[in-house]
């Protein structure tokens, strides 16, 4: 039986590598900040764009541009461009894609950083931004204008893993002219991919599972050719937040384990969420996987596996979380995620604290409320370690 397209896994390993005259069999990396023409009428030709070729690495970088095609590969995307970090890939899609007096809708549960982003600096330049409840469809509607242009969602959330159904609100955002944009941070390819749902446009920050070791900042926006491929890569070209090709290699490498850690970090945190759901201590644990889990039937539809992130509350409020949180002696007591070593965190103090007390409460944000993203350790150890301030059942 002939088969005319390579699987996922096949994908991850070997998609976008172009061996360069000397046959590296692993991808080099290309240190240079521009390229040579053969004559003045190649230089010429490509700058034009009558010709395809590199020019200069503001743009063109063939190790920035095998991630971009393998990553492209993975989420089914028909052009990928990397930007510097997780951030500049939301701030480059809007700068392509918008201008002053058009309107966004966002979800209130996305990344702290992201919501600033957009309150802060994208309203400076006259773009509106309207925050709705990530599940709830009928507020997405209600939020909608005239001028609406753009829909971001990420699902799903942090840290409390609520989830949005992406071909429903893709329906609604296309109802209403306007695109939507997944931040697919949480799930990767490996687990999601929204695009075959309907979505418009992915971002990620490679900066998480993407690398999964913490090494290195980078970001990254799938789409089409006309969105991403030129509006989002014209904002590149012209204003530079470009990743960097040593980092370009650093996500290469870590795309071809990606299932491979997701598979691992899915399944240590099942069983981590599962031990603290019997756990005397705890009131309540947030993990998609979980058949407890609000939105259990969506989770099955939509992603392949639970995802490695694990949210629970403990008995006794901040105090007893703040405590459980110092005596691990194992974990990293760091506000990162997506890494091979196992991170926890205090939103309320931390990732959430510019929020007020009542939309804390409202939002679920509760003092004893602790995150820990599930990394690569035997997961034996990390119950060991959080033992230490719960007790052993
Ligand atoms: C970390 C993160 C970002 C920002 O990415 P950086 O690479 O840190 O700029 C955006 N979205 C989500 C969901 C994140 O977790």
């Amino acid at each position: 039986m002939s088969k005319d397209y390579l699987e996922f896994d096949t994908l991850a390993v070997r998609a976008g590598h172009v061996r360069s005259n000397e046959m590296e069999h692993a991808e080099a990396i290309f240190p240079t900040s521009s390229f040579v023409f053969k004559d003045a009428a190649e230089a010429a030709a490509r700058f034009a764009g009558d010709e395809e070729g590199n020019i200069y690495s503001r743009m063109t970088n063939p190790t920035v541009r095998y991630f971009q095609e393998r990553l492209a590969a993975l989420e089914g995307g028909e052009s990928c461009v990397a930007t510097s970090s997780g951030m500049s890939a939301i701030l480059a899609t809007v700068l392509g894609l918008l201008q002053a007096g058009d309107h966004i809708i966002c979800s209130n549960s996305v990344f702290g950083t992201t919501t600033v982003l957009f309150q802060k600096y994208v309203r400076k330049f006259g773009v509106e931004v309207s925050f709705v409840k990530l599940s709830d469809l009928a507020d997405w509607e209600r939020a909608v204008q005239p001028n609406t242009r753009l829909f971001f969602a990420e699902t799903p959330s942090n840290p409390l893993t609520e989830l949005v159904d992406i071909r429903m609100l893709a329906d609604l955002a296309h109802r209403h002219n306007s695109l939507l944009a997944i931040d697919n941070c949480f799930c990767t390819p490996a687990l999601q991919r929204p695009l075959e749902f309907g979505a418009d446009l992915v971002i990620h920050s490679a900066t998480k599972y993407l690398d999964g070791q913490g090494r290195a900042l980078g970001g990254a926006v799938v789409g089409d050719k006309c969105h991403v491929g030129e509006a989002v890569f014209g904002v590149l070209r012209s204003a530079g937040m470009t990743m960097s090709p040593f980092n370009a290699w650093i996500f290469l490498k870590g795309l071809e384990t990606l299932s491979l850690r997701m598979r691992a970090h899915c399944s240590h945190a099942l069983a981590l969420a599962n031990w603290l759901a019997q756990h005397s201590m705890i009131e309540q644990v947030y993990h998609p996987g979980l058949s407890t889990h609000p939105q259990y039937e969506l989770v099955q539809r939509q992603q392949s596996d639970c995802g490695g992130i694990v949210s629970f509350v403990v008995k006794g409020g901040q105090e007893k979380a703040w405590q459980v949180i110092d005596s691990t002696t194992l974990l990293s007591i760091t506000a990162n995620l997506g890494d091979a070593k196992t991170t926890i965190t205090h939103p309320a103090t931390t990732t959430h604290c510019r929020l007020t007390v009542e939309q804390r409460e409202q939002t679920g944000i509760v003092d004893g409320l602790i995150r820990v993203s599930v990394g690569l350790e035997d997961v034996r150890d990390i119950r060991a370690d959080l033992v230490k301030g719960l007790g052993a059942s």
